[in-house]
């Protein structure tokens, strides 16, 4: 098993790599630019149903159960996401669907809509859950020796491992590199990444829910009365090199033009933040151990679902060096 583990990228990928490395193995965490990192602008929510399309997301069982077992009660939410349902040909479907051997178990009971909302009734979405993702990868990353510092320099050894930066040697680098992925590409090649940017607004309503809705975006109650409503999906960011773009007034407008179709209240808006999410063509991630350089591991590609799906592939990734 390896001793000395440098992880590059510490946002949630970096995160679940590190905390589920072997036992009795050193750890450090490379991250030079946590603004830059989706983790810290990100939700949290963890959801298996694509409520977009009405599918479930990919090895949701198996990623839930990893989840569940991650993440600590004390950043997780007990409440659910309800789905707001307008009709009552949508109130069918979800009945309907709630039959269906894989989503089905999902969809979960009707509650009644509360007020302020345009929704004939609320439809659950089982299992679904709330990580307060910051607070969670800031406390671990204090757990491991954090280098403040941009990986310039990546070299295997001839006599096995790896050198960081030229200075620092190390028996394993797994690269979490999110939508920069500069390391993950020039070893792997083309990931096909399709990154694309989210905005997230912070508002205020004058009659809100105390619980976490969905219709066209999300809007989650905060501890102080506030609301986030988002996030938007922008596309078009070609490279890695890119920054996280300055909040947009046009996906601003978007965002409230979506949400006033379905809450009757007054939204007041306070701030906006922007990201950008390490999308794959495909919105599968991209993980393992590189075929032919020994100790180079990659997490990377998870898109709009890394709080979901970044603690079951870290395990993955574990026991397949392990064999
Ligand atoms: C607005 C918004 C809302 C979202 N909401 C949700 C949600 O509700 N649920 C959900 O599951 N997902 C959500 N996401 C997606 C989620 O943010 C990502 O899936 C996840 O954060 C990706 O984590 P990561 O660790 O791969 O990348 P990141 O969090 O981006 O971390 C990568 C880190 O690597 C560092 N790095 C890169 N290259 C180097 C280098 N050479 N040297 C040193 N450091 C380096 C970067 O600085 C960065 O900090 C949201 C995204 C956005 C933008």
């Amino acid at each position: 098993m390896p001793q000395r583990i440098a992880v590059i990228g510490a946002g949630i990928a970096g995160v679940a790599v590190a905390k589920q490395a072997p036992v009795g193995a050193h750890v450090e965490l490379f991250d030079a630019h946590p603004e830059r990192s989706a983790t810290r602008v990100a939700t949290g929510l963890v959801n298996p149903v694509v409520l977009k399309r009405r599918r479930v997301v990919w090895r949701a069982a198996e990623a839930l159960a990893a989840a569940r077992a991650f993440y600590p009660d004390s950043v997780r939410g007990s409440e659910p996401i309800y789905e707001v349902l307008r009709s009552p040909e949508e109130v069918n479907d979800w009945n309907a669907l709630a039959d269906h051997p894989t989503l089905g178990p999902y969809l979960g009971p009707l509650v009644e809509s509360p007020a302020g909302i345009k929704g004939i009734c609320l439809g659950t979405v089982n299992e679904s859950f709330r990580v307060n993702l910051r607070a969670f990868a800031d406390a671990a990353r204090s757990e491991f020796t954090l280098r403040e510092v941009v990986v310039e320099t990546l070299e295997p050894l001839p006599k096995g491992g790896w050198l960081l930066n030229g200075t620092q040697e190390y028996d394993v680098v797994v690269l979490c590199e999110g939508y920069q992925a500069r390391w993950a590409e020039h070893f792997w090649g083309d990931l096909r990444f399709a990154r694309t940017s989210g905005q997230g607004l912070r508002v205020s309503l004058t009659r809100g829910p105390q619980v976490m809705l969905h219709r066209s975006h999300f809007l989650l109650p905060e501890p102080d009365g506030t609301y986030q409503l988002g996030a938007s999906y922008g596309w078009g960011i070609s490279s890695g090199t890119a920054l996280p773009p300055s909040p947009q007034a046009s996906q601003t407008d978007e965002l409230l033009d979506s949400a006033r179709a379905w809450i009757q209240t007054e939204v007041t808006v306070h701030s906006a933040w922007t990201g950008i999410r390490p999308t794959t063509s495909d919105r599968r991630p991209r993980w393992g151990w590189h075929p032919e350089c020994e100790g180079l591991g990659l997490l990377n590609g998870l898109g709009s679902r890394g709080t979901l799906h970044a603690p079951l592939l870290a395990q993955e990734l574990w026991s397949a060096l392990k064999r």
